[in-house]
């Protein structure tokens, strides 16, 4: 796909509502900003990704263990985490037109230069010193940036006050750690081993926007794993390797996603080392993912605020000591950006229609997370072809029935050249027709939706030609 072309973003946007992949959030009460429903398709998609990631680094591995924790957790959870104190951003206001923006933001786009890190004071500087203007209304009228808590809070209980403040929590990562006492005590791990948790996160972000690329409501899919602590670089790179090979998995293409490796001055509170995996966005390149070296920091922590022992015992040496953890983080939102904008491809000059002019969209999503696995056409909408096209759906169905999200698509309205384009721009890999020689031969022709090849399968066989395509 050609990169940042400015009107890409708004052809996907527009694709997405038109296709059912995404929905504006509450749209018949005038929407709510930065916020979006998955439709039919989308869910779909989003859900494959998630049950790839889940088989992938959980299911087929021997050293990683799943959990699902709660949204709302005790409220120390987030003192002994930092995030009550530190999960800040630092944010400025126009006195002109009462716009807010990111004060890390705006000093980027404005200087082109990297300010994650620094200090309240140090950004004041900047702001001051290089006369930075709204990006709004133009005018010089910015505050002074001021801290802002990134934490949802909501009460449990009938009385709002702090003895009933609770939060929602801005990342999956900690419940690993406060169930990590729970899991020595119930299986029989031992170092290094990993949890992996997939769920909701809530950030009052000051400037969400690009669609669903950065929202107040996403979900994470993230692996808290837990070595001893001079292997750390060791495991880190092991790591590095694996979420690289969960992109190739993903279909996304090597050309553009690239790692960044984070500075100094901008790692997070509880970090070592860090890199982004950043993909190459229409509006920009930017963090897909990411990877933490979180050293002891939030075991040790929790470990102080709970005083519960949070150690771990070498079960030959007898050593006792607080793991350290390597953190791959992945977000499904942005993972399914990526997935769509790199799949996203608008053709013209027909395809199998070649008098046609105007734009066609194809999706080339790849096999394993295509949200329709095979469509069924029955030429035209007339006996007995649909009587034939259904019973293959039935047979496919049958054959299928225990092969999570193998969906199959059945369609007899339009033409049949549209019906491979409305296919097409959902990316569905395979399309079955169903002709009159079907009746004698008992055979269907496949179309791919890449090659636009198409190949005479008996009938009989077409569940083990498609269980090989599949695999
Ligand atoms: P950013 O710098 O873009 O704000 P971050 O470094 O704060 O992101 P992390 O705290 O590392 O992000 O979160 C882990 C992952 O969760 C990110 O790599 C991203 O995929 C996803 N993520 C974080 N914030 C959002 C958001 N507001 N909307 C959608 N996905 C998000």
């Amino acid at each position: 796909m050609p990169k940042n072309e400015t009107n890409q973003m708004q052809k996907i946007v527009a694709w997405s509502k038109r296709r059912g992949f995404v929905f504006p959030g509450s749209e018949i009460y005038g929407g709510l900003a930065n916020s979006w429903d998955f439709g039919p398709l989308g869910a779909q998609l989003k859900r494959n990704i998630r049950d790839l990631w889940w088989q992938y680094f959980v299911v087929g591995r021997d050293d990683i263990l799943g959990l699902d924790g709660g949204i709302l957790m005790n409220p120390r959870v987030w003192e002994a985490s930092g995030h009550l104190a530190g999960f800040n951003d630092a944010l400025i206001d126009c006195k002109a037109c009462k716009s807010r923006f990111r004060a890390d933001h705006l000093i980027e786009e404005q200087l082109n230069e990297k300010v994650e890190g620094k200090s309240l004071a140090e950004l004041e500087k900047i702001v001051q010193n290089k006369a930075l203007k709204c990006p709004s209304c133009k005018a010089d009228k910015l505050t002074a940036p001021r801290q802002f808590n990134l934490m949802f809070k909501t009460f449990i209980g009938t009385v709002e006050d702090a003895t009933s403040t609770v939060y929602l929590r801005p990342e999956t990562a900690q419940s690993m750690f406060v169930n990590f006492k729970n899991i020595l005590d119930s299986t029989r791990v031992s170092l290094p081993f990993g949890l992996a948790q997939q769920g909701k996160a809530f950030r009052n972000e000051i400037t969400p926007g690009n669609f669903i690329f950065r929202v107040l409501e996403f979900e994470q899919m993230e692996i808290e794993y837990f070595i001893q602590p001079a292997d750390w670089e060791k495991y880190f790179k092991m790591w590095e390797e694996a979420m690289s090979s969960w992109l190739d998995l993903l279909g996304i293409q090597r050309s553009n996603w690239s790692v960044r490796e984070h500075q100094a001055q901008e790692l997070s509170h509880y970090s070592k080392r860090t890199i982004d995996f950043e993909y190459n966005f229409p509006f920009g390149t930017k963090e897909l993912y990411g990877l933490a070296y979180r050293t002891d920091f939030d075991l040790r922590n929790h470990e102080q605020f709970s005083g519960q022992n949070l150690h771990y015992q070498n079960p030959v040496s007898g050593e006792s000591f607080i793991p350290h953890v390597i953190e791959p983080t992945f977000g499904v939102e942005r993972s399914v950006l990526a997935v769509i904008c790199d799949a996203f491809e608008v053709v013209t000059g027909g395809r199998g229609e070649a008098s046609r002019q105007e734009e066609e969209v194809v999706l080339r999503f790849d096999r394993k997370i295509a949200p329709v696995k095979v469509a069924i056409f029955p030429l035209i909408k007339k006996e007995p072809l649909i009587k034939a096209g259904r019973e293959v759906l039935a047979g496919l169905r049958n054959q299928f029935k225990f092969m999570a999200n193998f969906v199959i698509a059945y369609d007899e309205a339009g033409s049949i050249g549209r019906r491979y384009r409305r296919q097409d721009e959902i990316g569905t890999p395979y399309c079955v027709t169903i002709d009159f020689e079907t009746l004698d031969d008992q055979a269907v022709t496949v179309r791919d939706r890449d090659t636009m090849n198409q190949e005479r399968v008996k009938i009989a066989e077409l569940g083990e030609w498609l269980e090989e395509k599949y695999g």
